[in-house]
């Protein structure tokens, strides 16, 4: 049971989850990939078979694995979920696999991050519902093969660059999601504080969708930040000034960028004089990863044209020297 008295990530999840929407008709926006998953999932009603195996590529947040239950939702077959964290070695796939009942749909979050042993696993098993079990070791080996129940696997990747190509080409369609614009994310929110009962006013919405970083999941992270500021401080109702004292609170600038974003920006303006500088370096100077970089945090500063990708490394652009309020080393203050 939970405590209530300490929110812990298991609430917060839970308050994610009783947030997604259930079918394609209330997922809002990437008005692109709900147009194929319709295609895809009335062939697959027609012919009366499992849908075609679906990649989703795009960052954190956009809406991936809400897509993979509405895929299961709407097919009205049974979902499983694992990650490609959790996949280590073929064995592990194996026994997913082979647990899986006709039917169902298989969602791997993070599939770029599977053990190598198990991915070439997985070409078998998406193309002929097959797998072959290795059995003892050295001279002696043997492999068993296995039929599988027939399913659909919904894979998730930041990006499908990612993936060898033998593993994409057996995805029956990949769909790029996108960053959400201001009317799109408002949509959001405004269904958000329906559910959470938030009383939140013209103005407080746009100001939330503004500074969301086109992501949904931000949007409903700073909606309860802004419910909770407007609970202790408004008596409810959440006002503008509530708004951007919140967000204030948890260091989310007036164009939505938060810590890391800023840091990054500093580091290459300041440190590297605007690049180009490798992506690797500019991750050890933010104290980061370099995949969190490259796969939160620069999509979004390259989607709003303050840094850009070149052959010889990133660079900042005239729009980030003006938000930081640095003199572009070109002359004028842009
Ligand atoms: P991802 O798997 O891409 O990281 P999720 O599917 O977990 O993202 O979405 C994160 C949160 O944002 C969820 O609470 C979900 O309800 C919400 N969300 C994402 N996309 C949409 C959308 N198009 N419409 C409404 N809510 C969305």
């Amino acid at each position: 049971a939970l405590d209530a008295t300490e929110p812990t990530d298991d609430t917060e999840l839970a308050i994610e989850g009783a947030l997604r929407p259930t079918s394609l008709g209330e997922f809002v926006g990437q008005q692109k990939v709900r147009g194929q998953l319709q295609l895809l999932l009335d062939a697959a009603r027609i012919q009366n078979r499992p849908p075609d195996h679906i990649l989703l590529a795009g960052p954190p947040g956009l809406g991936k694995t809400t897509l993979a239950m509405i895929v299961a939702h709407e097919s009205e077959r049974p979902l499983r979920l694992s990650s490609g964290p959790a996949i280590q070695h073929a064995g592990d796939l194996a026994a997913l696999l082979s647990s899986l009942v006709p039917g169902e749909v298989l969602f791997i979050d993070e599939i770029h991050r599977m053990a190598r042993s198990a991915e070439e696993m997985l070409y078998l098993a998406m193309e002929d519902f097959r797998i072959d079990i290795m059995v003892g070791k050295g001279a002696g080996a043997t492999s068993i093969p296995l039929d599988l129940a027939p399913f659909t696997l919904v894979g998730a990747t930041t990006r499908s660059g990612l993936l060898p190509n033998p593993l994409r080409d057996r995805f029956g369609f990949t769909g790029h999601l996108e960053f959400y614009d201001e009317p799109e994310l408002e949509q959001v929110i405004a269904r958000s504080a329906l559910v959470l009962g938030v009383d939140l006013p013209r103005d407080s919405l746009s100001e939330i969708a503004r500074r969301s970083r086109g992501t949904p999941r931000i949007a409903n992270r700073l909606l309860r930040r802004v419910r909770d500021y407007a609970l202790v401080h408004g008596g409810g109702a959440a006002t503008l000034e509530g708004v951007r004292a919140a967000l204030e609170l948890y260091d989310v600038d007036p164009i939505g960028l938060d810590r890391l974003d800023r840091a990054v920006l500093e580091s290459l303006v300041r440190r590297f004089r605007g690049g180009p500088v490798g992506l690797s370096t500019l991750a050890v100077a933010v104290g980061e990863e370099a995949e969190t970089v490259e796969s939160v945090v620069e999509p979004y500063l390259v989607r709003i044209g303050f840094l850009g990708r070149t052959p010889r490394g990133r660079v900042a652009m005239p729009e980030a020297y003006a938000h930081l309020g640095v003199p572009h080393p070109d002359g004028a203050l842009r």
